[in-house]
């Protein structure tokens, strides 16, 4: 029986491939973008301040700061990487010691109820026969009197969630279960949630029924994930921040070329065609252009000759006229009540033709049902058809 996370789960929404390489191939990365290793880092830093309160040590602000930064440098890798351009490692290390004394200026004496657990890993039964169990990482369970509880989770996203985001969190949620499963006198969970860039605390309860729905839904997407044969890359804005560019046909190449001279660089066979396309394709748009230009000097020229066809060395050009009719905008209500008046007319199977664009994307897209699907399949052949868009990189250094 495998058992699921939430952070195994999410990587399977966010993207099918980058599940695949991490968790069914089991390739492990060295690669740690500098916004995680920040994060672990403020981790351990809070981990240390509770561990020692329970032993009855207090740390100092000062302690707690030289503690981040020595571990900041201790586990300093080559690895580590920095996706915002504009930002620097040194600005990743303030933000987090930011964070961490922001933190201790505002729950010192951090006397808000006893501290249970911290980065207690917890199981999370979803069925009653077992068949599916989560697993996670508890960063701070706090007892506020007996039976009543607070899941802590610490933070080090740049941006803020909504409260909606929140109240339908899955992480936190599951922790809920994993807590009640442990303790069997769970009368009130509260999960809390610091976002610590904003030195700003967040909360949302779960109801029974919640819950239950939360299982649901859970079993669902595990069900899908072992059903699941092709494991599809789903390219997002993630993809910066994956692990796996080296492996990934979304990222490969471009990671493969970035660190390479400018000399062989340019003699890359990808860089040398992409470029030779990118060449042509501004050569048509200006070629369309000056066509149009040139098209407006005829029309002139014909006009002022008073003549309909003009000789050149090779060919003749022959210039019509005709009124052609022009429709209101598609969707505007204007087009609407033409296409009803049309209907009304009885006209309307004379001029409408089925959108043979529109049937291939509901057919391939899986937006009608299977059956239907199905049905109109028999109709179809399918043939691989290559579709190339070009859209600007950033300059490289030369
Ligand atoms: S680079 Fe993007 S598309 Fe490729 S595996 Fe990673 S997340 Fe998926």
């Amino acid at each position: 029986m495998t058992i699921y996370s939430h952070s195994r789960l999410e990587a399977f929404e966010n993207c099918p491939l980058m599940y695949k390489f991490q968790y069914i191939d089991r390739i492990r990365s060295k690669r740690e973008g500098i916004e995680g290793f920040m994060g672990s880092r403020v981790h351990e830093t809070l981990e240390k301040l509770y561990t020692d309160l329970k032993y009855c040590k207090p740390d100092s602000e000062e302690e707690l700061v030289a503690f981040y930064n020595s571990g900041w440098d201790r586990n300093w890798h080559d690895c580590v990487f920095v996706v915002k351009e504009e930002y620097c490692a040194e600005n990743y290390r303030e933000m987090g010691e930011r964070c961490v004394r922001e933190y201790y200026r505002h729950y010192h004496p951090f006397d808000d109820g006893r501290t249970l657990w911290l980065e207690q890993k917890v199981v999370i039964p979803l069925d009653p026969e077992g068949r599916y169990r989560m697993t996670g990482v508890v960063d701070r369970l706090v007892e506020k009197e007996p039976g009543v509880y607070e899941i802590h989770d610490y933070k080090g996203s740049g941006t803020l969630p909504d409260q909606w985001k929140l109240d339908n969190d899955r992480q936190l949620a599951l922790y809920h279960l994993g807590v009640e499963q442990a303790l069997p006198d769970v009368r009130e969970v509260s999960l809390v949630w610091h976002y610590l860039v904003f030195d700003k605390e967040m909360r949302s309860r779960r109801t029974p029924e919640q819950l239950e729905q939360l299982k649901d839904k859970v079993i669902s997407l595990i069900q899908t994930i072992e059903a699941s044969e092709s494991f599809e890359p789903r390219a997002g804005i993630l993809c910066e921040w994956c692990d796996f560019p080296e492996l990934c046909p979304h990222r490969k190449h471009l990671f493969a070329v970035e660190q390479l001279p400018p000399p062989e660089f340019k003699a890359d066979d990808g860089v040398q065609l992409v470029d030779r396309y990118a060449a042509l394709k501004e050569k048509k748009a200006k070629v369309e252009a000056e066509l149009e230009e040139l098209k407006g000097h005829i029309d002139e020229y014909c006009t002022a000759m008073k003549v309909d066809r003009v000789r050149g060395s090779c060919n003749i050009l022959s210039l019509s006229r005709k009124e052609t009719p022009r429709f209101p905008e598609a969707k505007s209500p204007e087009r609407r009540a033409m296409e009803d008046l049309i209907r009304t007319l009885g006209h309307w199977d004379e001029v409408s033709t089925l959108s043979t664009f529109k049937l291939g994307k509901a057919v391939a897209c899986g937006a009608w049902s299977e059956f239907d699907a199905t049905q109109v399949d028999q109709f179809l052949n399918w043939e691989e058809t290559v579709a190339l868009r070009l859209k600007k990189a950033e300059q490289r250094e030369e």
